[in-house]
């Protein structure tokens, strides 16, 4: 069986043959003109969307078919965990060349309806169009909050505790290692899968997300790391008129990032502050509730870092480097689609 055979309207009864996971909330899923749901009662419903385009945000030689499916969900689904929201239902848009392999798409699938399992999220629509030359995947999903647990990236005040949650600058070092740019990289088998992992298979803090939402800590503002500690500080900044202390000797390093950036005599702060995709938590709190917050996380099981504090100079982050000095880091090095 070949795509060009299988059709459009083919492939679309394939995905709505495998789906795993159905939702109580849906009165109507793939089929109709439009999917039609029942939003949970007293929350606000919230929705995002990011797509993954072949040779931007992936090449195809680099992330097995299976992890790209995962990946495309689990990066959407890191955003809704992102505002204290539980994901609930998935759009999936596919631009598809017409000679990319059936048992490609089967894969890619595959990992994709995982993952809706996995997160307890219905694929109930989407759109099956052809790429001349690239494959792309925009997922959309809707997720829901309560009302009075919102997390946005506004509302960091003054003297408020910066924390972060897991290790940083595993995916960019990951990213690294895969794309080779050295051909020999120094360092354990193991460390180096942890890396690639975390590139390929990201964790959304979707668990370390609904304990906050659930707890009675005060969080002033959140959002989920993708572009690199520094450009996603710099948003919470912007978005509160604040600015922040970062304290170098604070920061979370996985073992295998310290053992591979020192191997391998890599910058491990350009990685740290610059490296994209960890989608880890990025939240702020008031000093008063910082006990609540290391309490939380021991009893999840799950590690949480205090990493700096927010400041009223708005926009500017002062580096606090392990030896004591100094120095405010350049204005936002997240990577922006037209310019870079
Ligand atoms: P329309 O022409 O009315 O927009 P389509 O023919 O594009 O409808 O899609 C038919 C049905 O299949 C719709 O319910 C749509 O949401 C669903 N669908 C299309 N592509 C996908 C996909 N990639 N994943 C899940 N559902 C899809
Ligand atoms: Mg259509």
């Amino acid at each position: 069986m070949t795509l060009k055979r299988l059709g459009e309207f083919g492939l679309i009864s394939r995905i709505r043959a495998r789906l795993k996971y159905r939702s109580g909330q849906t009165l109507l899923g793939i089929g109709d003109d439009c999917a039609v749901y029942k939003p949970a009662q007293g929350k606000r419903q919230i929705v995002t969307s990011d797509a993954l385009t072949e040779d931007v945000h992936f090449k195809k030689n680099l992330i097995p078919p299976a992890r790209l499916g995962y990946k495309a969900l689990a990066v959407n689904v890191s955003d809704i965990a992102a505002m204290g929201g539980t994901p609930r239902l998935a759009l999936l848009t596919l631009g598809i060349p017409a000679n990319c392999p059936l048992p490609y798409l089967n894969k890619m699938l595959d990992g994709f309806l995982d993952a809706c399992a996995q997160f307890k999220v219905e694929l109930v629509g989407g759109d099956t169009v052809s790429s001349p030359k690239n494959l792309f995947i925009s997922v959309t999903l809707i997720g829901d909050v309560s009302k009075d647990r919102l997390f946005t990236r506004k509302g960091a005040r003054p003297g408020d505790g910066i924390f972060v949650t897991g290790s940083l600058g595993n995916s960019a070092l990951g990213l690294k290692l895969l794309t080779g740019e050295k051909t020999a990289w120094k360092g354990s088998k193991k460390d180096i899968k942890f890396l690639i992992d975390a590139h390929l298979s990201p964790i959304p803090r979707l668990k370390e997300s609904g304990a906050l939402s659930r707890s009675k800590a005060k969080i002033t503002s959140m959002l989920d790391l993708s572009d690199g500690l520094a450009g996603d500080l710099a948003h919470i900044c912007q978005a509160g008129g604040v600015g922040a202390r970062l304290c170098e000797d604070r920061l979370p390093r996985s073992p295998a990032f310290t053992n591979i950036c020192a191997a391998n005599k890599l910058s491990s702060d350009d990685l740290i502050l610059g490296g994209g995709e960890d989608y880890e938590l990025l939240f702020t709190s008031p000093p008063k509730d910082a006990k609540k917050i290391s309490g939380l996380f021991r009893k999840a099981g799950s590690p949480v870092s205090h990493i700096g504090e927010i400041t009223a100079r708005p926009g500017e982050i002062v580096w606090v480097r392990s030896n004591g000095r100094e120095s405010i880091l350049p204005r936002s090095q997240g990577y922006d689609h037209f310019k870079s």
